[in-house]
């Protein structure tokens, strides 16, 4: 009888630190069931191994920033049946993204003796604004057990368990007390995607936002609650403008803070 064969998976890089694709690495006690789930058809990290597609599942980490990015993304996903984006920068453009709303020229200029030989684009998307993406992982970096759900639900061939909710459903479910209400301290957790676990809340630090925006988020909401915890205009504006700066709704939230900024600064003679 013939052996069925193990569904190939392959792990893509683009404009990125590599962090995501060690979340993959450090999941360590489950590593080895996954190596020997699947065929390892193309991991840097992980192994020499190279072999052509189709594959059946596919990992992206990483943002568009040249234009040999985009071309080469666009092959990737021809050759690929189940496409997974993960990551900020894979799913939002990342912190590199911060360049999207200056001259990115200038930053060239100011950083490399020989900017002439730069070649980027003057923005850094995420992978979804080239190709069909089949599903997002978010995070900065992601969480390895939200990848190992939906790694597990591939395989099992059923949809994959991954909570939409905002960091304040994982912070309740800890039994933390709320930073904010109960010490004034800003956080970002009534906006954020669930994933991390509510790590900095459980440690009395407000949360930054590394999971991005969570499926429905009131940023015009919690303005007020940031305020009187003590943060100013400019404060909740470089709040936004971290690892997921560019995903739609903290930058209009960015926007926002940017107006009240000018407002408050009054007509410039
Ligand atoms: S999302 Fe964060 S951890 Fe992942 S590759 Fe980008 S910068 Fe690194
Ligand atoms: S500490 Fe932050 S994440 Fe936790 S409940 Fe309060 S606002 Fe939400």
């Amino acid at each position: 009888m013939k052996r069925k064969q193990k569904p190939k998976l392959a792990v893509f890089k683009f404009a990125s630190c590599d962090g995501c694709q060690l979340s993959l690495l450090d999941c360590e006690d489950e590593l080895l069931l996954l190596a020997d789930a699947v065929r390892i058809a193309n991991f840097a990290e992980a192994s020499r191994a190279v072999l052509r597609g189709p594959y059946d599942i596919t990992l992206v980490e990483g943002s568009i920033t040249t234009a040999h990015d985009a071309e080469r993304i666009r092959e990737i996903r021809a050759r690929s049946r189940f496409l997974m984006t993960i990551g900020a920068c894979a799913t939002a453009g990342g912190v590199q993204a911060l360049r999207n709303y200056r001259d990115v020229k200038e930053f060239t200029r100011i950083v490399y003796a020989r900017p002439d030989y730069i070649d980027t684009l003057a923005t850094s998307t995420p992978i979804a604004d080239h190709v069909k993406v089949d599903f997002e992982l978010r995070g900065c970096p992601i969480d390895k057990r939200q990848l190992l759900e939906v790694l597990a639900a591939l395989l099992a061939g059923r949809g994959p368990k991954v909570a939409s909710h905002s960091v304040c459903v994982q912070c309740k479910l800890r039994g933390n007390v709320c930073v904010m209400v109960a010490h004034g301290t800003p956080c970002l957790g009534p906006v954020t995607h669930a994933g991390c676990g509510a790590l900095c809340p459980t440690y009395h630090r407000g949360c930054y936002g590394c999971f991005g925006p969570a499926e429905t988020t009131n940023t015009k909401g919690i303005e007020g609650a940031l305020l009187a915890a003590g943060a100013s205009h400019e404060d909740i504006a470089r709040a936004y403008a971290t690892f997921n700066a560019a995903a739609p709704p903290f930058r209009k939230a960015q926007e926002e803070q940017l107006v009240q900024i000018r407002l408050k600064e009054g007509p410039r003679g």
